[in-house]
């Protein structure tokens, strides 16, 4: 188990033995991934085109099935009608379900997400008797009101308005929200509006049999197809005080939490997309020939299919481990006499750096694998006759809603100063020593390099000197108005994500080698170093970038330098670890890991 707290990741080490795998998941976890699995491949798969003929009846019905499993119940207690799986297990499943079709994947997402947790985290009892059962068994669907034409990204700027009625029982929502995914069958609205000119917006439960709400046509899109999609109006709709959820101005930090959680499911939902497309696109490289020979013979088709397995195995390692994490710090804080409710609010809210940083990568790795499994299938990938360009379309929504990965990228950064201010994260006193090393000779003790990973942990250790020298000193240079130099921001976070997943990368594969030895581990060694050989390239070339933009003289020499020695590693023969991992996909004509 980890004791490390969000963001500790930064300053200090983790040993393989402390993370989770999804290797380890229990057996009662797995059996109930694999029937939702088997969901997937009796009731989706088959039926695959319906989803780009904007049947949003058919994922409807598709949620009614899975509500019948017990599917969109696993987060939610067994008290309230769910089947209260640990918070890892709930992101397995969201993983499973999520794989061929993003309009399945996104109506599951906002209703077991964050059209169901406002609820769980903040409802009192009443509410939480009253809806989650319902929401949980599919008898009622939800869906999350926060978005409006004027309030997209500035989430707190709706102009949405909820007034107090005179006799003093209802509120009266008025106002206009927009992109509400579910709104088309949702029973149940979870709207955000302002009373009065609060500074913060509230939370309310809507009926959908209230008073005063219309919509518009189905929205139409580049994908996701059959996703509702809708705006919704309210006018003057009757909302009973006590159906707002917790308390008035409470809403903004409600629908922040929400997203966290919303955050690292939605990496956990571009998983198995990113292992089904390298399936598919492995399987096609098989059986098309050309010149003679399958097009998967061929070395630059090699690079690719290693490419995307890497790149899905290394989110799905950091997606787990933070799994655990939370939910170890959900257990611990239940232990020390935490309600449930708040045990799961903060046990998460804790590790919301995590949670932003792999809803980035999960997003731009399944972006990066679709694009790449279309090319495999080459004029065929362009086709609607293959399932390639709808994967194309339907990835592209991760990297927009769940807050786009600009903002999540800037919240990284964010988050991890606020912490550091608050005195909750000592980054001052490892980015101090950084300075410190950098005006000192380096060392040149050579470590025990043939014990496994001895060099590639050295070096996941250079690359956080590397964050730490680069932040450290955009701190000192702009202070907190480092908020404003957002390029600098988005290539810290950069510099961190790349880090995160290499290491979380490594630490399982690690863990695994411990589990069935090096021999049955050679693709996943491959895949370890491969990753932080790319992440090196990265960190180097996004720390350069930051230097250049607030350093000059001698004070950039050094920096330079301090980067250049932080990134410094053996050449990695980076040709040779692809062929390694792509012929065992390849040999499987599967993503086997
Ligand atoms: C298919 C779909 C489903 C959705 N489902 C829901 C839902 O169920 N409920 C809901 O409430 N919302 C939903 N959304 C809305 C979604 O969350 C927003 O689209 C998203 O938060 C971005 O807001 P915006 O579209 O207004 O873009 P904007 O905020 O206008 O952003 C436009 C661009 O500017 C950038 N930008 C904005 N602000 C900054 C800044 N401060 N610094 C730097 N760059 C910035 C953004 O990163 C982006 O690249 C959905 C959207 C879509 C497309």
């Amino acid at each position: 188990m980890s004791h490390l707290k969000g963001g500790e990741f930064l300053i200090k080490e983790t040993l393989a033995e402390d993370i989770f795998i999804p290797e380890e998941f229990s057996e009662d976890t797995k059996m109930m991934a694999d029937a939702t699995t088997e969901f997937i491949e009796k009731e989706v798969v088959p039926q695959r085109e319906r989803f780009e003929k904007k049947d949003y009846e058919f994922t409807f019905e598709l949620m009614k099935k899975a509500g019948e499993l017990g599917l969109l119940g696993v987060g939610v207690p067994e008290n309230y009608g769910g089947l209260g799986l640990d918070f890892n297990a709930t992101m397995l499943i969201c993983d499973r379900i999520s794989g061929i079709s993003g309009s399945l994947s996104t109506a599951y997402g906002a209703h077991t997400g964050i059209g169901t947790l406002p609820i769980l985290l903040y409802g009192n009892e009443e509410q939480k008797q009253k809806y989650l059962p319902r929401l949980a068994s599919g008898e009622w669907m939800s869906c999350y009101c926060l978005t409006e034409p004027g309030a997209g990204s500035d989430a707190n700027s709706g102009k949405t308005k909820a007034v107090l009625s005179d006799d003093g029982k209802h509120y009266l929502i008025t106002g206009q929200k927009m992109w509400i995914s579910n709104a088309g069958f949702a029973n149940l609205l979870i709207v955000f509006a302002r009373i009065e000119d609060d500074k913060n917006i509230t939370a309310f439960l809507v009926e959908r049999d209230y008073n005063g709400i219309t919509m518009n046509e189905e929205e139409d899109k580049l994908g996701i197809k059959s996703s509702s999609t809708r705006q919704v109006f309210f006018n003057d709709t009757k909302v009973p005080v006590e159906n707002m959820l917790s308390e008035r101005g409470n809403g903004f930090k409600i629908a922040m939490n929400a997203l966290n959680v919303g955050r690292i499911k939605l990496c956990a939902a571009c998983l198995d997309s990113g292992r089904r497309v390298t399936s598919l696109a492995t399987k096609y490289a098989n059986e098309r020939i050309q010149f003679k020979v399958p097009i998967s013979s061929f070395g630059a088709i090699k690079h690719k299919i290693a490419e995307m397995a890497t790149r899905t195995y290394a989110s799905e390692s950091a997606a787990y481990r933070v799994g655990q994490d939370i939910e170890d710090n959900i257990n611990r804080l239940a232990s020390e006499g935490f309600s449930p409710q708040e045990s799961k609010l903060k046990g998460v809210e804790e590790f919301a750096i995590e949670c932003a940083i792999m809803k980035v990568h999960g997003s731009e790795m399944v972006d990066y694998v679709v694009d790449e499994g279309l090319q495999i299938y080459g004029g065929m990938g362009f086709s609607t006759e293959t399932p390639m360009e709808a994967a194309y379309r339907d990835a592209r929504i991760s990297r927009i809603y769940e807050g786009t990965n600009e903002i999540n990228r800037m919240l990284i950064v964010g988050m991890l100063l606020k912490k550091a201010l608050k005195g909750e994260l000592d980054l001052i006193g490892p980015a101090t020593k950084v300075g410190e090393e950098l005006m000192s000779i380096p060392s040149f003790d050579t470590p025990d390099y043939s014990v496994l990973f001895t060099e590639e942990k050295e070096t996941l250790q250079k690359l956080k000197k590397a964050i730490l020298m680069v932040s450290g000193k955009a701190v000192e240079t702009f202070g907190m108005n480092v908020e404003e130099e957002q390029e600098i921001l988005m290539s810290v976070a950069d510099m961190i994500i790349e880090t995160y997943v290499a290491e979380s990368c490594i630490l399982r594969t690690e863990k695994l080698v411990a589990k069935n030895g090096e021999a049955n581990c050679a693709a996943q060694i491959a895949m370890a170093q491969l990753y932080l050989s790319n992440a090196v390239d990265k960190v180097n070339r996004a720390g350069k970038e930051a230097i250049a933009a607030f350093t000059e003289g001698d004070e950039q020499r050094i920096m330079l330098m301090g980067l250049k020695r932080f990134t410094k590693t053996q050449l990695a023969n980076t040709k040779d670890l692809r062929r390694k991992i792509a012929d065992k996909v390849i040999a499987e004509s599967k993503y086997p890991f």
